[in-house]
C-alpha cells in the first residue's frame, strides 16, 4: 500500500495535469481565479507624492529652528485642491493648505499636520519641526512602474483586484477553471429532498464535494446517485467523460463493494488505474485513475474520507489544472499543543480532525472523534492534525501544527 506522498508522486508522474487554457475577465469577477499572464505596473502608484494628513504643505528646512516656545511663522497662500493638479508652488517660508490625499505643491517636501500649527494674524505659527518626507506618501512608495505586480499563478484575493484597479486594469487573463463531475453510487443513497425509508441514507457527498471543488476554484457539476451496479456507474462515468476535465466518484471504492466503482473505472480505458489503496486514515479504499487525461479519483462514501481524500489527492490535481504556481498558496498552519494523546493508526498516516482553544498555555488542538462517519467531526473542525504512521503517536501537550481546514 503507497504512502500519501508516494500516490501524489506515482499520480502526478502519469497525470501531468494543467491548464487547458485562458479567458480574460472583468476584475469583478476575477476574485479567486488564477493569473494567466504576469501583470506588470504602468504607472508609478502613488502616481505622484501625496499627503498623508490633513494640514499645511511645507518646505522641511525653514521649520528646523521650531520648537515649543520659539515658534516660527510661516505665510499661508492657497489652498491645494483634491483631483487637480497642485498649481500653487511654496515659495521659502511659506505654507499651503492641503487635504489627506493632495497632491503635494512644488517646493513643498513635508507637511505639518493641522493640529500642530496656528493660524495668528502675524501668519501660519508651528512651534515643532519636520522632517522632509513627513506625513508624505512619496510617488512610487506603493509599487514603481515596471515592477513585477502579480505574478501568473496567483489566485487573486480582494487587495489584488485593488492592486490591479489601480493599475488601470479592467480585466485580467486568467486560466480556465476545470470542469469537474461528481457522481454518487450506492444503493442505499437517496437525494436529500426524497424521504428516508429503512436501510437508507441520504447522500450527502455529492453537494459537500461540489462546494470543496467551487472552493478549490474548479466548477462542478454533480451528476446524481447511481446504484451499486457496475453497468450503470459506467454509463455515468462515460457520459461525465464528455465536458469534464476531472471525475469525482465517490463510494464503491472498497472491497466490500466488489470494487465496483474500481472497475468501472479501470474500464475507461487507459492508462487506467495508478493507485488503488493509499496508507492513510480516513480513506483508505481510494483510486487514483485516468482515463486519458482526465483524472478520475475514486473516493470512500464516507463522508469525512471523501472530504480528507479531495484536499489530499483531488485538490493537488485540481489546482494544477488550475494553473495555480504550487509555492504562492500553501496551507494555512497553526501551531498548538495537543490537549489529549493521540495513538498513531500504525501503518497509515492519521488525519485527525482537531478543534482549537484558546486556554491557558496557548492554543490548544482539541481532537474530535476519530470515526469516518462522523461528519460532524468535520463541521465542528478548525483544522487537521497529521498522526504520523509508526508506533508512537503523539502525547498530550506535544506541540503539533495545524493544517487549517477552509
Ligand atoms: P462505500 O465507500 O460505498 O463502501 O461507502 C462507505 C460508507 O459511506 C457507507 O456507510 C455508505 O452508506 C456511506 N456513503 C457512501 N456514499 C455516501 C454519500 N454520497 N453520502 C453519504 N454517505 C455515503
Ligand atoms: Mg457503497
Amino acid at each position: 500500500m503507497a504512502g500519501p506522498d508516494e500516490a501524489r508522486t506515482r499520480y502526478a508522474a502519469v497525470l501531468r495535469p494543467g491548464p487547458r487554457g485562458t479567458e480574460r475577465v472583468p476584475l469583478r469577477a476575477a476574485l479567486g481565479r488564477v493569473m494567466a499572464e504576469d501583470a506588470v505596473a504602468s504607472t508609478d502608484l502613488p502616481p505622484f507624492d501625496r499627503s498623508t494628513m490633513d494640514g499645511w504643505a511645507v518646505r522641511a528646512s525653514d521649520l528646523a529652528a521650531a520648537a515649543p516656545g520659539r515658534p516660527v511663522f510661516l505665510r499661508p497662500s492657497g489652498e491645494v485642491h483634491m483631483g487637480v493638479a497642485a498649481d500653487v508652488p511654496v515659495p521659502p517660508c511659506g505654507a499651503v493648505r492641503i487635504s489627506t490625499g493632495g497632491m503635494l505643491p512644488v517646493g513643498a517636501d513635508a507637511v505639518v499636520m493641522q493640529e500642530q500649527a496656528t493660524v495668528e494674524a502675524e501668519g501660519l505659527l508651528v512651534s515643532r519641526p519636520v522632517i522632509a518626507g513627513e506625513n508624505v506618501v512619496a510617488r512610487g512608495a506603493d509599487i514603481r512602474a515596471g515592477e513585477l505586480v502579480l505574478r501568473r499563478g496567483w489566485r487573486l484575493r480582494p487587495p489584488d483586484l485593488g492592486l490591479l484597479a489601480g493599475q488601470g486594469l479592467e480585466s485580467v487573463l486568467v486560466f480556465l477553471p476545470p470542469r469537474v463531475a461528481i457522481l454518487a453510487t450506492g444503493d442505499e443513497l437517496v437525494p436529500a429532498g426524497a424521504p428516508l425509508t429503512p436501510g437508507r441514507v441520504r447522500d450527502m457527498n455529492t453537494v459537500a464535494l461540489a462546494g470543496a471543488v467551487d472552493a478549490a476554484g474548479g466548477v462542478p457539476t454533480i451528476c446524481g446517485i447511481v446504484g451499486d451496479d457496475r453497468p450503470a456507474i459506467l454509463a455515468a462515468l462515460r457520459s461525465a467523460l464528455a465536458g469534464h476535465d476531472m471525475l469525482l466518484v465517490s463510494g464503491g471504492s472498497s472491497v466490500g463493494e466488489h470494487d465496483l466503482a474500481m472497475e468501472a473505472i479501470a474500464a475507461l480505458g487507459p492508462p487506467g488505474i495508478v493507485v488503488h489503496g493509499i496508507a492513510v486514515r480516513p480513506g483508505k479504499p481510494t483510486v487514483l485513475a485516468a482515463a486519458g487525461t482526465v483524472p478520475v479519483i475514486g473516493l470512500p462514501g464516507n463522508p469525512v474520507s471523501a472530504l480528507v481524500i479531495f484536499d489530499l489527492f483531488a485538490r493537488p490535481v485540481l489546482e494544477a489544472m488550475l494553473g495555480l504556481d504550487p509555492g504562492s498558496r500553501p496551507w494555512g498552519l497553526v501551531r498548538a499543543r495537543l490537549f489529549e494523546a493521540l495513538p498513531s493508526a500504525r501503518v497509515r498516516e492519521d488525519h485527525r480532525r482537531v478543534r482549537l482553544e484558546q486556554r491557558p498555555g496557548g492554543i490548544w488542538a482539541v481532537p474530535l472523534p476519530a470515526g469516518s462517519q462522523i461528519l460532524t467531526s468535520m463541521v465542528r473542525a478548525d483544522g487537521i492534525v497529521v498522526v504520523p504512521p509508526g508506533e508512537q503517536g503523539l502525547g498530550e501537550g506535544e506541540e503539533v501544527e495545524v493544517r487549517l481546514l477552509t
